[in-house]
């Protein structure tokens, strides 16, 4: 299934820097581990992750070898939000860059799109020890970092994966299995929650309603 590039990429270099001017006054940096505002700092997604490479707001800074911001298309109508970082992504730097990420790759062909029309991060930046999952507060303290990029990015659409970055977006404890099949609402922007890629490799049978899920959201995209 061919989709064109251009689905993907409609927000305006424009509204992208009208974005970025609206967050100035709340854009965070850190000291120490003290949060402090950074009055009148223009911020760009760019810069926005030269600041989040330095953090310091929660215990797992001690452990990580990189802050995993993000990737991809920075003007995507589409966004992918997982977990955390694994072990690949730690010493990569990148998201999903291990076998769930190749199958997300794989995932984004079958409804015709690659990472580059995309945009790719995860509920918290830093890789949580042995994979556990994230703790409340390493989900407060990295709220400051993906609200944020949320503002810069403003995709048309959202698309969660697996039940942690579910519960969390969504604010509640939900089994992935009632989250799923149905639209949510995170700040105006619709949301789909569907399978995580890692769980897919573990359970293939249930792949067909992963791809019935990135279909819905591509009918979405292509009917606005
Ligand atoms: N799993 C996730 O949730 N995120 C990654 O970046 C890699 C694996």
């Amino acid at each position: 299934m061919q989709t064109p590039v251009s689905l993907f990429t409609a927000a305006s270099a424009e509204s992208i820097s009208t974005q970025s001017n609206l967050i100035q006054a709340v854009a965070p940096t850190t000291h120490g581990n003290q949060l402090e505002a950074a009055p009148l700092a223009l911020k760009t997604l760019d810069e926005l992750s030269q600041d989040a490479a330095n953090c310091r707001l929660c215990a797992l800074a001690e452990t990580r070898h990189h802050v995993v911001f993000g990737t991809g298309n920075q003007k995507a109508e589409l966004l992918f939000i997982g977990e955390a970082p694994g072990q690949d992504e730690d010493i990569q730097g990148e998201p999903f860059v291990g076998r769930a990420g190749q199958l997300l790759d794989r995932m984004l062909q079958a409804i015709g799109l690659d990472r580059q029309q995309v945009y790719i991060m995860n509920t918290i930046k830093c890789r949580p020890p042995n994979n556990r999952d994230p703790k409340q507060d390493e989900v407060q303290a990295c709220h400051l970092w993906f609200e944020q990029q949320l503002d810069l990015l403003q995709p048309k659409v959202i698309c969660l994966l697996g039940r942690v970055a579910a519960q969390t977006v969504l604010n509640t404890d939900a089994p992935l299995g009632t989250l799923r099949g149905q639209w949510h609402d995170y700040q105006g922007i619709p949301v789909r929650a569907t399978y995580h890629p890692a769980y897919l490799l573990r359970s293939p049978q249930q792949k067909h309603k992963s791809w019935q899920d990135l279909m819905i959201i591509h009918d979405q995209l292509t009917k606005a």
